[in-house]
């Protein structure tokens, strides 16, 4: 499927819809989820128009790590040693917004498996 521009986080890149940001560089921003599910509970996501990780080729290997990498930094930043990174890829799987993010929360116990 192709990538749909309207999406809310290609918005907030724009600077359509607001979300103050705890990070920006060349490839990426960082801010929080509307709907915090922890007391951090950010969204780490690529300003290249990447749909979900299955769209994200050998070229995209350099970004998909930093995004990690930016994700970790974040949580060591705010003080939180432990973190959980998460990609929800596909409606199936929780996906509800269609441009690639990383998940980063922690400041609670996690449990796993994931519901
Ligand atoms: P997904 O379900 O696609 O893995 O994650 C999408 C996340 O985006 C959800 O946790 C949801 O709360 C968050 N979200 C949706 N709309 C907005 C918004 O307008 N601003 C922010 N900051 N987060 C949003």
């Amino acid at each position: 499927m192709s990538y749909d521009p309207s999406n809310v986080f290609a918005r907030i890149l724009r600077g359509e819809i607001p979300a103050p940001l705890l990070h920006e560089d060349d490839r990426c921003v960082a801010f929080r989820d509307v709907n915090p599910q922890a007391p951090l509970h950010a969204l780490v996501i690529p300003k290249q128009a990447l749909r979900g990780l299955v769209d994200a080729g050998p070229e995209d290997e350099a970004t998909l790590g930093h995004l990690l990498l930016v994700g970790r930094n974040l949580a060591a930043k705010l003080g939180y040693p432990d973190a959980r990174y998460v990609i929800n890829h596909g409606a199936g799987a929780g996906q509800t917004v269609f441009h690639l993010h990383v998940h980063v929360l922690a400041g609670r116990p996690l449990a796993w498996p994931p519901g």
